[in-house]
């Protein structure tokens, strides 16, 4: 006889126990950071809406876990009930079912298979930014991809990770980037690539937001991906993906978040800081500010490697091996200056890099190169004048101090003018023109992507004070016995 019982009845070390459980979760292998122990997460849910914990060790896991499916209904009898741990509690279980070999696990097939999930409320893609660089939330979200890049090898000391980047979208149409790290590019990634032309469905638990051109996704160890799970919602969205085809595939052709407004991931819950409380403890913060760079004596550009934006004195266009990423790469100009960021409090220092250095510019890195090789200044008086009467919208995060802890660096994340949809709007043209480098772009990395398991992937952005100074001292010998800034007089 079964003694069907929901899951809160069902208490540690009780035996002669049945449950009707669906799996809402399935995590993949994991091992402990001090034992060869592997161990593989479930979350299981009932009828009655409570959830439990399901847990399987090194050879239960090939025997066991290929059986159970997400979004699946199962039968499960006597497993091992304990409480867990307080230090190993996640998700806000307490009770884990532990299931071996032994396990009476049974697939219940039910007339209507498709499955609502009770407790899966994905987040508005329009609402993403609050999340942005948060150490402790994250989000869940449900959405069809669209697009898959090529997997990407990155290697920092000896460890070696994987990214993968999809282009993900809902009916709200805010394309935006879902980075697939290790172990889920091995998996789902491999799925989705093989299958992104029929648009499948992702239901995503506990991803990161992360700013990378924008606002993007990113995965967490304890990350979960269902790929077209059976649930209804994921079938109107499936529907909704054929039905506008056309708008999709439009979107795989331009690429248009690529040119993601800045003022997206502003949001309105968005603080903002004054210059003097800016701490580099900080991972980012907002600032409301004035430009000015008239008084810092700067070369606008470093040559750089094409892939990893780190520094070399490989001459312009050849092609060399990259120390940073190790591969066979070209150098090319790349923008780069300092500002100095005024409120009513502070005056603080910050680089700029990229296509947003040579936004606010107006010379690519190519023409400030072709300037100063010819010894002339960029013609910027307009620009400094200019920039007296704006006032901008700054995302700063704190650079690297390693090598030199003379004084706290800054990059500017991004900025956009205060109340200025014009300027804003020829900021999307200028890079709309740009094809090529918005690309490059698309596939550059930061180290606000790295799970926390593995080494941060190269930096893009901070430059060490070491290599600054060998940047300046073409202008200065003497930068490199004062690691003061230049000014002029
Ligand atoms: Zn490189």
């Amino acid at each position: 006889m079964v003694n069907l019982l929901s899951i809160a009845d069902i208490k540690p070390k009780m035996r002669g126990w049945s449950a009707h459980v669906t799996v809402q979760e399935k995590m993949h292998i994991a091992s402990s950071q001090k034992s060869p122990t592997r161990y593989q997460k479930f979350v299981f849910s009932d009828n009655q809406g409570s959830r439990v914990e399901g847990i399987m060790f090194n050879a239960a896991i090939e025997k066991m876990g290929s059986k159970l499916h997400t979004f699946k209904k199962y039968l499960i009898s006597n497993a091992d009930v304990k409480e867990i741990e307080e230090q190993y509690q996640t998700n806000g279980l307490t009770i884990q079912w532990v299931i071996s070999a032994k396990t009476v696990v049974e697939e219940l097939s039910e007339q209507g298979s498709c499955v609502l999930t009770n407790e899966f409320t994905p987040i508005s893609f329009k609402d993403l930014a609050s999340y942005a660089d948060s150490k402790s939330q994250t989000v869940d979200i449900m959405a069809v991809v669209v697009d898959s890049m090529p997997v990407i090898p990155i290697k920092r000391d000896s460890q070696e990770s994987f990214v993968q980047r999809f282009l993900i979208v809902n009916e709200e149409m805010v394309p935006t980037v879902l980075s697939l790290w290790n172990t889920f590019v091995e998996n789902e990634g491999k799925l989705l690539t093989d299958h992104h032309n029929k648009h499948p469905v992702l239901i995503c638990r506990r991803l990161k937001v992360v700013t990378y051109n924008g606002i993007a996704l990113s995965t967490r160890n304890d990350s979960v991906i269902v790929v077209d799970p059976p649930v209804r919602d994921a079938r109107s969205l499936k529907n909704w993906a054929s039905r506008n085809e056309k708008e999709l595939l439009a979107l795989c052709r331009d690429k248009p978040y690529n040119n993601q407004s800045p003022k997206m991931f502003y949001g309105p819950r968005q603080k903002l800081t004054e210059i003097r409380d800016v701490l580099p403890t900080e991972k980012v913060s907002w600032v409301k500010c004035m430009f000015s760079f008239e008084h810092i004596l700067q070369k606008y550009w470093y040559m750089a490697c094409v892939k990893c934006r780190r520094l070399t004195s490989a001459d312009y266009g050849c092609t060399y091996t990259c120390n940073h990423c190790n591969e066979k790469q070209s150098a090319q100009p790349r923008c780069r200056f300092d500002i100095d960021l005024t409120d009513h409090s502070d005056t603080i220092t910050a680089s700029i890099f990229g296509e947003q250095a040579e936004t606010l510019l107006g010379f690519t890195a190519s023409q400030a190169m072709h300037y100063f090789n010819r010894n002339e200044d960029l013609p910027l008086a307009k620009l400094h004048e200019e920039l007296k009467n704006k006032m901008f919208i700054v995302q700063l995060k704190p650079g690297s101090t390693k090598n030199d802890g003379s004084y706290q660096r800054y990059t500017i994340v991004y900025y956009f003018e205060e109340n200025a949809e014009t300027t804003s709007a020829e900021n999307q043209l200028h890079r709309g023109s740009n094809a090529s480098t918005a690309n490059e772009s698309y596939l550059q990395i930061t180290t606000d992507q790295a799970p926390s398991c593995v080494a941060s992937p190269p930096d893009k952005e901070e430059l060490p004070s070491r290599t600054r100074r060998s940047l300046l001292s073409s202008l200065d010998e003497s930068e490199e016995t004062t690691p003061k800034r230049q000014r002029k007089k």
